[in-house]
């Protein structure tokens, strides 16, 4: 087994020199496992029952790795038979050796998947023959793979499923999500991936694919969608309304109800901050209320908000933040406008206090009234007992405060009477006529002219006595607004089932923030005045069904409107 000659080939397989390898046995440098087969092969030439042999071996390198070889061997021998040496060609088998290797590895592993999983596998041809399909499909459709190989796979379809998704697509992969029908008849959720394989000529030589049951998945996708859909349409029919946003505060999202409640479109919110629909005076502690509902739930207590058409709204609002995987990212809001409530609670209330006022005013206006007309009899005897007025003024004061007494007491008892009096027809322009004839004694003194802009044709109205007093109680409201002049106008109208009476001037008119005090019982900005004026009128015009309007602008003047029902 010695090695007589080595060419080059040899040398570089083994990585040897030439002299290195001759004296070398060729066993010494094969690979102890495959070693048996050879030597088995070389008995057989040496006692003459084979010339030739070829096998595939292993050897080791210099290096020490093993080497794929292909040995073929011939023997040499003499005339007699008698072997002379052996002549062995090796041919470097390596590189292919490991090709197949990984090629029956993949082979192995492919088959391991398309057998153990439980997504279907396929291929088949272009128009659908289906060439091969996974065992598993028995598991998930009821037919063996023999059932379908050589069948078209596009008939196990669901017709409307794949009406919806034409063959030709021209992508490399896609995902379908389709049924598949069981060999019962019913239909199954797929989700499919295929891949068109093209042969080297760039034609379409056939299509793999893999199926996955995604029939529970399917089934919760549903319940999600109809969960959401409960979801949105509680959001659409509630008439709170409801909005969230985001940590900054933006809009994300808005039911119809609060469209209503700001004015605003679901579009034009989605681009607006939620400190938009706050006045600036509310700006600073809004926002910090608003930071303290991103960490917890919040009750915001009557907020007014701005309405897209100026108004200022009142609402009422829950908040709780929106936790998404334990991070806070928005705020949910449930708001309720109260304004018109909180109306009718102050308006409930003002009445309220009316009541209470008016029978109070009915004890205290009697009692008052006697006592007042001694004392008044006795300063005037007083003033007479002493004819040269030596306590002219003491006596002027003493009697012009009982006056304003008197006068405290007569408005008082205007409230107090009973409100079903006797009515008459009259006409509310006569009525007027008197009251202004009453006061322009006064208005020339300050310089103010009084206008009458009176609709000639005016229907009877059914008054009360005390209609008058109102007229009064106004225009003397007015006069004392203008010190230094003006004009006053008096216009009646009728509008629609109505007379509509309004008293405009040009007096100092009211500040905003007491024009709800107006009215309200001894409310007065004048030094000498009673506060009770308004509250009187108010309550007789209710008495007639009529509402009173203030429409007052500081320094330009102030218009009162009294409207009262025709019938
Ligand atoms: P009084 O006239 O005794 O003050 P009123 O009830 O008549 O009581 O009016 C209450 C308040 O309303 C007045 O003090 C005044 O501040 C305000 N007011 C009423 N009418 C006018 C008006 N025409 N112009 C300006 N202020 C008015
Ligand atoms: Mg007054």
């Amino acid at each position: 087994g010695k090695l007589l000659r080595v060419n080059q080939s040899i040398c570089s397989i083994f990585g040897y020199e030439k002299d290195e390898l001759t004296g070398l046995t060729l066993h010494a440098l094969s690979y102890p496992d495959d070693l048996e087969k050879n030597i088995e092969l070389r008995r057989k030439a040496m006692a003459g029952e084979i010339d030739h042999y070829r096998m595939e071996k292993r050897y080791i390198h210099k290096t020490g790795k093993v080497i794929w070889g292909l040995l073929s061997v011939t023997v040499e021998r003499d005339d007699q038979g008698k072997i002379g040496f052996f002549i062995s060609q090796l041919i470097d088998i390596t590189a292919q050796k490991t090709k197949e290797e990984e090629l029956k590895q993949t082979q192995e592993l492919h088959q391991l998947i398309s057998e153990h999983s439980l997504d279907i596998i396929f291929r088949m041809t272009f128009r659908g023959i289906v060439t091969y399909v996974s065992p598993v499909v028995s598991q998930q459709l009821g037919y063996t793979p023999e059932e379908i190989i050589g069948e078209n796979g596009y008939d196990y379809w669901h017709p409307t499923d794949y009406q919806k998704w034409p063959n030709q697509n021209f992508h490399q992969v896609r995902t379908i999500i389709h049924r598949l029908r069981h060999k019962n008849g019913y239909y199954i959720w797929f989700e499919t991936s295929s891949k068109k394989i093209y042969n080297d000529a760039g034609k379409i030589q056939h299509i793999v694919g893999i199926s996955r049951n995604i029939t529970e998945r399917r089934i919760m996708e549903l319940k999600l969608q109809e969960r959401e859909q409960h979801y949105k349409s509680l959001l659409k029919y509630t008439p709170v309304g409801i909005c969230s946003v985001d940590t900054e505060l933006n809009f994300t999202d808005i039911n119809p109800a609060f469209e209503l409640l700001t004015g605003y479109s679901l579009q034009e919110l989605l681009s607006m901050n939620f400190t938009d629909l706050i006045l600036p005076d509310y700006l600073h502690h809004m926002q910090e209320q608003l930071n303290q509902s991103l960490k917890s739930d919040y009750y915001f207590e009557g907020t007014p908000i701005l309405h897209k058409d100026g108004s200022i709204r009142i609402i009422i609002a829950w908040s709780s933040p929106i936790i998404i995987n334990n991070e806070t990212v928005g705020i949910y809001l449930i708001a309720k406008d109260i304004t018109e409530q909180k109306q009718t609670e102050d308006l409930l209330k003002n009445s309220e206090k009316l009541s209470v006022v008016g029978e109070l005013a009915a004890g205290i206006a009697h009692e008052i009234r006697n006592p007042l007309t001694s004392l008044k009899g006795f300063i005037q005897l007083h003033q007479m007992e002493d004819p040269e007025n030596k306590n002219k003024i003491r006596h002027e004061v003493m009697l012009s405060e009982i006056e304003r007494i008197n006068g405290i007491v007569s408005e008082l008892l205007v409230l107090s009477k009973p409100a079903n009096e006797n009515s008459y027809l009259a006409n509310v322009s006569k009525e007027l006529d008197h009251v202004i004839t009453l006061f322009e004694g006064q208005a020339h003194l300050y310089n103010i002219t009084i206008h009458k802009d009176i609709d000639a044709s005016l229907p009877l109205i059914h008054c009360l006595g005390t209609l008058k007093q109102v007229f009064i109680n106004v225009l003397k409201n007015a006069i004392e607004s203008m010190p230094g002049g003006g004009d006053i106008i008096v216009q009646v109208k009728q509008q629609a089932a109505q007379i509509s009476i309004r008293f405009i001037d040009e007096g100092f008119g009211i500040p905003p923030e007491q024009l709800p005090k107006i009215g309200n019982p001894f409310f007065t900005t004048k030094e000498k005045g009673t506060g009770l004026g308004l509250m009187v009128s108010q309550r007789i015009v209710q008495n007639h069904r009529g509402t009173m309007h203030i429409n007052s602008e500081t320094g330009k003047g102030t218009i009162v409107e009294i409207n009262l029902p025709i019938e």
